[in-house]
């Protein structure tokens, strides 16, 4: 199978910013944010989206989602941030591999386009 943007970044194939990385993720600052502050939680095994991940996979996505609350934090992000998963077409997935974005330094509307 072809490696995502997201494996060539983890295998240092492509230069990335990378805020946050340990054995089951790495976290980057995305290409295109949307926010002042936007990064990505990135699981180093690649699942293509959340629809895919199994129970098993539980462990790693609390990970993921405790990295990002860290990363808020050492961000200051005190007056808060979303955390987004895009999954499938109707989600507005482009990228197949799971990640988690961390967006902040910004009020946030409601509902999401
Ligand atoms: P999603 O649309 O939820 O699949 O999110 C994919 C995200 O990856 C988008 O916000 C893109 O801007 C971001 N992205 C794509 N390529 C790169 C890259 N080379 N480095 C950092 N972020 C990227």
């Amino acid at each position: 199978m072809e490696k995502t943007i997201f494996e060539k970044i983890i295998d240092r194939e492509i230069s990335a910013t990378i805020a946050h990385e340990d054995d089951r993720c790495i976290a980057l600052h995305d290409i295109n944010p949307q926010a002042p502050v936007h990064l990505l939680v990135v699981p180093k095994d690649r699942i293509a989206r959340l629809a895919e991940a199994d129970d098993a996979a539980a462990p790693l996505l609390g990970h993921l989602l405790v990295v990002a609350r860290r990363l808020a934090a050492e961000l200051s992000l005190d007056q808060g941030y979303r955390i987004v998963i895009n999954n499938g077409p109707d989600g507005g997935e482009s990228v197949p591999h799971l990640h988690v974005h961390l967006l902040g330094g910004r009020r946030m509307a409601w509902p999401p386009g």
